[in-house]
């Protein structure tokens, strides 16, 4: 890079480009928020079921060893570059399942989008690093691994699903907004992440309690596995 940009100071860098610019210094995945204790719980359980130790400072960095016998899984080696990739920062925000707030609307974890920093000089990025942000319940993300028989495996759906939205938003140079399933960045940072316990569905009924579209329904239901009232996992109403 250097050899291309021979010109190049830390001084015109910074007046030819005034886009904020922030140091990547390690926290390549924080929790935070008032349930950050039971997530990271949760994550432990996951990653220990892939041979992984994990560890978490004051700030709420979260760390990742290896110690298994034999090569690491694909789902393994997605979950340690999450935590290690020094271009993405995930920023987790978890949070306890409240009557009266946008908790009540959504199940286990949202996906935040993500934001680009960086540089480019004559279109070429340099420094380009990612800040992707994820929202977490981890109560409910608790019931559906448990009801699954996977402990902990949807946080580490959650932490790689925000990690993978930043690595395609980073290689096609697009900044994902936080919207959910008609989002096509989203749906592939989705279905690129390591896969969820199993499936959660979601039910809407009207006032009379019979089925209707979401945008209109009164009450929501959100069962495992499928089919109506398989397992009752939340029931929301909407006021
Ligand atoms: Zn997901």
């Amino acid at each position: 890079m250097s050899a291309k940009y021979p010109s190049l100071s830390p001084y015109t860098y910074c007046a030819d480009n005034p886009v904020k610019l922030v140091d990547p210094n390690g926290e390549e995945v924080i929790i935070s928020g008032e349930a950050s204790k039971d997530f990271f719980k949760e994550v432990r359980k996951g990653a220990k079921e892939f041979g992984i130790s994990v560890k978490i400072d004051n700030n709420g960095i979260l760390s990742a060893k290896y110690r298994g016998k034999g090569p690491v899984s694909k789902e393994g080696q997605l979950f340690l570059d999450a935590v290690n990739d020094i271009s993405v920062k995930v920023e987790i925000n978890a949070i306890n399942n409240k009557k009266g707030t946008d908790s009540e609307y959504m199940f286990g974890g949202a996906f935040g989008g993500n934001e680009l920093y960086g540089e480019t000089i004559d279109g070429v990025w340099i420094n380009q690093f990612s800040v992707a942000k994820q929202t977490v319940i981890p109560s409910e993300l608790k019931d559906m691994d448990e009801f699954y028989g996977l402990p902990g495996r949807t946080s580490l759906h959650e932490i790689t699903e925000a990690y993978k939205g930043a690595k395609i938003a980073m290689s096609e140079n697009v900044i994902s907004s936080a919207i959910g399933s008609s989002n096509p960045l989203y749906r592939r940072a989705h279905s690129g992440a390591i896969p969820q316990s199993g499936p959660i569905n979601r039910y809407c009924y009207d006032a009379q309690d019979n089925p209707t579209d979401c945008d209109s329904a009164k009450w929501i239901d959100w069962n495992a596995k499928y089919g109506v009232n398989e397992k009752n996992l939340k029931t929301t109403k909407v006021y």
